[in-house]
């Protein structure tokens, strides 16, 4: 529908693309492929300004980043405690980190793993918390850090959908717990493909540089375990740091998408837009809304028909992990009912860089027509 084709719920940021060849540039200067990381090493230390961090470890995904992280914080007990309504991947994470997870219930109101929930389920089997941020706002770090020094248990945090953003005026990627974000296409900075880690602490920071390092030699020196080639291409770096260097247009650019939203759907009955918390500072990144109604069906019916005219507007972080199957052990104890609301209740619109103010006064009339439609009728 739109002049490029279809419309995704992906930030997809280009930047520009002399500014990636000056990277390029700088780097083959500086010996290109006979200096591997040059160009990482150069990412590093501008994310570590960026999220007023003392380091930052790159690696090849945020995926693999969750993985080292868990691997080198995690207690010699085999239970992981994590959200169900977050990221798909996340339990393949625990998984990969040869632990397994134990999901908890959301913060009806934040959608961020719950603190309670958290503290409930903490036991002498646990080895770990993996927190998440939501994809609005923050998941509450003070609470949880409190709980997790209570009871002696290491925390990371998973920050991918929070990088730009400040938790109580602080820097998330600044808070003394490992946070891990990404640079895939999808997020906020588009390295192609990519991860990192932030920490203050520096021995921490030497582990995940050892874990990651292409010196195969670190496999026999190293724990079993706590080693994977996991560099980051120095090419994927020259995207991330003029993505870096362009981050003010790419938040004023959402910022003008998401105002988009609140004026097009001001008024709208049976729909509610996700609001940020605009006190703090915020990426605008992704456009959540609310479609209340108890079986999911009126929401996935909006999806449907969005879909079919090439507006890929996503059911949010639905099915919730605790549904869905799994090839290894998950444990759920107790029941999730503000995840499973929240799992039937809630979809993505269109976003990013790719999206027009005029494909937001587009999707909103669609969604206007779509939820006038009367059950009974012929469902197109
Ligand atoms: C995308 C994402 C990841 C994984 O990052 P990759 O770089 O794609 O491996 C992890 N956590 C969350 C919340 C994500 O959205």
């Amino acid at each position: 529908m739109s002049s490029t084709g279809f419309l995704s719920t992906s930030n997809l940021y280009e930047p520009e693309k002399e500014r990636i060849l000056r990277y390029i540039d700088q780097w083959l200067e500086n010996g290109g492929e006979r200096s591997p990381g040059w160009l990482v090493s150069l990412l590093e230390k501008r994310l570590c300004e960026y999220h007023q961090a003392e380091h930052c470890v790159a690696m090849s995904t945020g995926f693999w980043s969750l993985v080292a992280s868990l691997r080198l914080s995690a207690l010699d007990a085999p239970e992981v405690i994590i959200p169900s309504f977050t990221y798909r991947r996340l339990a393949d994470v625990v998984f990969w980190a040869g632990k397994v997870p134990r999901f908890v219930d959301i913060d009806e109101s934040t959608l961020a793993i719950s603190p309670e929930s958290v503290e409930r389920a903490i036991g002498s089997n646990t080895a770990a918390i993996l927190a998440v941020h939501p994809i609005v706002n923050c998941c509450d770090v003070s609470r949880l850090t409190e709980i997790a020094a209570k009871y002696a248990v290491p925390m990371v945090i998973d920050a991918v959908e929070s990088v730009h953003e400040t938790w109580q005026g602080k820097r998330v990627g600044s808070f003394d717990v490992p946070e891990v974000f990404s640079l895939h296409a999808s997020k906020l900075i588009n390295g192609l493909e990519g991860g990192y880690v932030c920490v203050n602490d520096s021995a921490y920071a030497g582990r995940l540089r050892d874990f990651r390092s292409r010196d195969k030699s670190n496999a026999r020196r190293l724990k079993p375990g706590h080693w994977l080639a996991s560099d980051m291409p120095d090419i994927h770096a020259a995207f991330a740091l003029a993505g870096l260097d362009e981050i003010e247009e790419n938040v004023r650019h959402n910022r003008k998408i998401y105002r988009a939203y609140q004026r097009e759907l001001k008024g709208v009955a049976g729909i509610r837009l996700l609001a940020f918390d605009e006190a703090q500072q915020t990426s605008f990144k992704n456009i959540v809304v609310e479609v209340p109604g108890v079986s999911g069906e009126g929401r996935d019916r909006i999806v449907r028909n969005l879909n079919q005219a090439d507006v890929l507007a996503r059911a949010h972080y639905s099915p919730p992990l605790h549904i869905k199957s799994h090839e290894y052990p998950v444990l759920c104890p107790e029941s999730l009912p503000a995840t499973e609301h929240a799992a039937r209740a809630l979809l993505n619109l269109p976003c990013g860089f790719r999206v027009s103010e005029a494909d937001v006064t587009l999707v909103v009339a669609m969604i206007k027509s779509l939820l006038s439609y009367v059950p009974g009728s012929c469902d197109g």
